[in-house]
């Protein structure tokens, strides 16, 4: 057979450049703000723990643009969870959490869609969890702000709206685990490099999205996010 190889890197627009970001690797924390915490039956301060989607799950959504994620199969209770990205910009092992913003490009607000119905089963079975959260178009994603620009935001609110209604708030100062210590724990595990994005998990308030679903997610200091639902 003559094969077909449409080899296309993934990439995150960011603000200001003509560069794209090219991502290596997703990473993401789970339950890292108390209340969704407890929602998803949690009890006190836990160690982080991490999951990760394929580099290629990103849906990247320009500026000012709205993204179009197709409704995944093998699910009918297709989840929002917003969350503020950071993006790696120079890579090591064993960061320490205090120098851990010299390694942080930049960030951006995501869309950790995750397939609930199948993670409740693979949950119960103590099965991995990558056909929940690693499908296709699985990370949607705005345009990366330079750190060089925005800083380092630490608190300010984090909020999704789905068709006008807000569905989710929070605030970054919630966070159970900053992203300083997020870098620094991740980096005892792995070595981080220069296109790595953490996703850092969710304030409460998580639930079901439908085809024709506007949903608009919104960071202070890092603008807004939305993504249609076909
Ligand atoms: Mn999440």
């Amino acid at each position: 057979m003559q094969a077909e190889f449409h080899l296309h890197h993934p990439s995150v627009p960011i603000v200001g450049s003509d560069r794209g970001f090219p991502v290596r690797r997703i990473y993401c924390v789970a339950r890292n703000y108390a209340e969704h915490a407890r929602e998803m039956g949690a009890t006190g301060r836990e160690a982080p723990f991490f999951f990760m989607k394929p580099a290629d799950a990103v849906l990247p959504v320009p500026l000012g643009a709205t993204g179009r994620m197709a409704y995944p199969p093998k699910t009918a209770d297709l989840h929002h969870e917003i969350e503020m990205v950071v993006a790696i910009g120079r890579g090591a092992r064993r960061i320490a959490a205090d120098i851990a913003n010299e390694h942080i490009y930049g960030y951006a607000i995501g869309l950790d869609m995750t397939r609930r119905d199948l993670q409740a089963e693979l949950k119960k079975l103590g099965r991995p969890w990558d056909l929940a959260k690693g499908f296709d178009q699985s990370a949607p994603i705005g345009a990366i702000h330079p750190a060089a620009v925005v800083g380092h935001p630490r608190q300010g609110g984090i909020r999704l709206d789905v068709n006008g209604v807000e569905r989710q708030r929070g605030d970054l100062s919630a966070m159970i685990w900053s992203a300083p210590e997020i870098v620094a724990i991740l980096s005892e595990y792995f070595e981080l490099q220069a296109g790595d994005l953490i996703f850092t998990g969710t304030p409460a308030g998580v639930g079901a999205v439908q085809r024709g679903d506007l949903l608009v997610g919104s960071i202070a200091g890092l603008g807004a996010l939305s993504v249609a639902i076909d």
